[in-house]
């Protein structure tokens, strides 16, 4: 098992995160090696997984780029030394005064997701006298072998433009006099660790480029989102995701056209497993059936396993060697999903011993609430733990 700073730990109060700055910097220096064996592989980093500033300074050092879907998450790149030139910018709703920031900060380009959108980019645009790049997110109407709540990629879904209308946006596009079209985004959902998912993709995007390429219209850019997942039931076996396989899927599958970079979004896979989210044992409860192990971490502090059914593992780091016994892990939250896992073997705990729940990098500290009045967890890095 992974070895944790305790001494340290224990003058800290509890619940908080804590991130393994040594590991994201190999995971970093792995998705860097394998993404340059390719000719035109960009990698930009989802800030919405983890915007942990200090964590998004690390990533922006590294040389990614950032893919973002809020103002404010373009923003937080800003600031973290993300260069405005390797920004790109989905989402749905996206505000006239967010589309202004990234007209006005001159980003990469907009991930348009509607016709309705691209005609407010280019009315904001024109008033600034500018053009602005966009490159329309496409529903590939792929499906994707994850969780229901996290597959954006099937046709009904609010997310991008239907196939069918690609030829037409971008003809329309084509007309606007502040609008450069620099090429497609897809994205078909979190947590895919079937190769075959992004081959599936692959084949699609190759049938809509041949497609295009038809009709003459040739395009720099295709960006093939993110979505590669981690292993959450064996986060020391396997603490750095496959890159090497992800990159080389696209590689063989995606037919690129000359010239053509191709783009992608991780966001889990960068900094999942560096994550783990530290708790205090606070009571074991016996129950008729069943022993609570209690602790001071809740679904307010990482809602995954509320919120998705999410797996994580979680280990009595005060007693790694404990004997192994079965516990319901539960939060202090009033509220009866706030359950990190059901009969669930741990290595023995008592009342103060520190608890790591793993792979929580992703998605955990950025999703937190105050719900019940707490405090929202902070973020702790390897060096705030050094002697
Ligand atoms: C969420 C999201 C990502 C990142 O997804 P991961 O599964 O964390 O890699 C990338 N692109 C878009 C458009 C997203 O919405």
């Amino acid at each position: 098992m992974k070895t944790f700073p305790i001494k340290q730990f224990s003058q800290r109060e509890t619940p908080f995160y804590y991130y393994d700055t040594e590991l994201l910097a190999q995971t970093l220096d792995t998705i860097n090696t394998e993404a340059k064996k390719h000719e035109g592989f960009c990698v930009h980093y989802a800030v919405k997984a983890n915007a942990n500033p200090r964590i998004l300074q690390i990533i922006a050092k590294s040389g990614l780029g950032a893919d973002c879907v809020s103002g404010n998450e373009v923003q937080a790149a800003l600031e973290a030394g993300f260069p405005a030139e390797k920004i790109v910018y989905a989402g749905v709703a996206k505000k006239d005064k967010e589309i202004l920031l990234g007209i006005d900060k001159g980003i990469f380009c907009f991930n348009c997701e509607s016709v309705e959108e691209l005609m407010v980019i280019q009315q904001l645009a024109a008033s600034r006298k500018k053009v602005a790049r966009v490159a329309f997110r496409i529903n590939p109407n792929v499906g994707a072998h994850t969780h229901a709540n996290i597959t954006t990629g099937l046709a009904e879904n609010k997310f991008g433009i239907p196939m069918e209308d690609m030829e037409k946006v971008i003809m329309l596009s084509r007309d606007m006099p502040n609008i450069e079209c620099v090429g497609l985004h897809f994205h078909i959902g979190s947590q895919i660790l079937e190769m075959d998912d992004f081959k599936a993709l692959s084949n699609r995007i190759n049938e809509l480029q041949d497609r295009l390429e038809e009709q003459g219209i040739s395009l720099q850019n295709i960006n093939v989102g993110g979505g590669l997942g981690i292993d959450y039931n064996n986060p020391d076996e396997n603490p750095i995701p496959n890159f090497k396989d992800y990159f080389a899927t696209y590689a063989e599958c995606l037919n690129l056209r000359k010239g053509q970079k191709l783009h992608f979004e991780l966001g889990r896979a960068v900094v999942g497993q560096m994550g783990s989210l530290i708790a205090t044992t606070i009571y074991i409860k016996k129950g008729t059936h069943k022993e609570f192990c209690i602790i001071d971490a809740g679904m307010s502090d990482l809602i995954r396993p509320a919120l998705y059914d999410a797996h994580h593992e979680i280990n009595n780091i005060s007693n790694p060697e404990g004997e192994k016994k079965v516990y319901d892990v539960v939060g202090p939250i009033c509220e009866s999903s706030d359950v990190f896992a059901k009969e669930y073997k741990m290595a023995e705990t008592k009342r103060g011993d520190l608890i790591a729940i793993r792979s929580a990098g992703a998605y955990g500290e950025i999703m937190a609430s105050q719900y019940n009045c707490r405090n929202l967890p902070v973020g702790l890095l390897t060096e705030d733990f050094r002697d």
